[in-house]
């Protein structure tokens, strides 16, 4: 799964940047549930189960992944989905081209409907069900191996990273990165998940849970997660004008795709925390832990 890793031409405050592009994974566009769903349908061959169901919104890159990786199998998919916020974008187009079956329900039954449609699902196939956003131990482990890549990219290159900046949302990208680096005994690493969504303490707390669940303990961890929730920009798909001008910029002097949505607003607040904390002369990386379908939907945005 070893995906690119090279220097960008971004400079802020003398510090050298990466990037890793876990974007250009080779299944349905890559990107982080690319690498975490190829984990869950081991899993779902394993257990010889021959219907996925899974949850999202309808900008979810896990739900495009999911659908897609269920189709290349022969396998029913099945996406439920908040009707609440509910608007059209190329992922929730690419859902629908791939067969996977939608269901919309309020925000508020989404558990109970996925309960019922199991139970409906139990008593004709064997279902398989996949937490949102590809959360759960098999989706920290993908990042556990994602991070021994870079360990492997760090030896081979003669450098060290002292800080690795990626998007944080459901936190398991975090908890899987955060583990390999306790194994790794890397203790003057930073790990900065810049959080797309959630705020503290929750958002925090759910990647301490996903750590214990990994190790299998009840070890305290919470020196150990950066989760900073400084940048949420107004919540979940919500963005700002300056993580736009982020987007428009990386594209223009990097030609790499981010997104409004996750890595844009992840290098934004990237930007930002290296400022605020006065960080200089470090190499940071950078993880494009992908989305990129969600850069077409800006597109329109992009050209005002
Ligand atoms: C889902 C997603 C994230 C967040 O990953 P988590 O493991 O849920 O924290 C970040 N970036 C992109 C592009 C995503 O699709």
């Amino acid at each position: 799964m070893m995906t690119s890793t090279y220097k960008l031409s971004t400079n802020l405050n003398n510090n050298n940047f990466y990037i890793k592009r876990d974007d250009l994974l080779p299944f349905s566009f890559g990107g982080n549930k690319a690498r975490k769903a190829t984990m869950f349908f081991e899993d779902i061959k394993a257990k010889k189960c021959d219907t996925v169901i899974t949850y999202g919104s309808s900008s979810s890159n896990h739900c495009r992944v999911v659908a897609n990786m269920a189709k290349a199998n022969g396998l029913g998919c099945i996406i439920i989905s908040p009707e609440e916020d509910y608007v059209e974008t190329a992922n929730s187009k690419l859902v629908n081209m791939l067969g996977a079956r939608v269901i919309k329900t309020t925000l508020d039954s989404v558990a109970k409907t996925i309960d019922e449609t199991m139970e409906t699902l139990n008593r004709t196939c064997k279902p398989y069900f996949i937490q949102g956003g590809g959360h759960g131990v098999l989706g920290t482990r993908s990042y556990v191996e994602a991070y021994d890549e870079i360990c492997k990219f760090e030896k081979e290159n003669d450098i060290k990273f002292d800080y690795i900046f990626h998007a944080s949302g459901t936190g398991t990208t975090q908890a899987g990165l955060v583990a390999g680096r306790l194994m790794k005994k890397n203790e003057n690493q930073k790990i900065i998940g810049i959080s797309i969504a959630r705020p503290n303490p929750r958002g925090k707390q759910v990647i301490l849970d996903s750590l214990n669940e990994y190790f299998k303990n009840s070890d305290d961890y919470t020196d150990k997660v950066d989760f900073i929730d400084d940048y949420l920009c107004g919540g979940y798909g919500k963005y700002t004008q300056d993580v736009l001008a982020v987007v428009k910029k990386v594209f223009e002097f990097e030609g790499v795709p981010l997104n409004t949505t996750y890595t844009g607003k992840a290098f934004y607040g990237m930007e930002n925390f290296i400022i605020k904390n006065n960080i200089n002369n470090k190499n940071i990386l950078f993880i494009n832990t992908g989305g990129s379908p969600l850069f077409f939907d800006s597109l329109e945005e992009l050209n005002k």
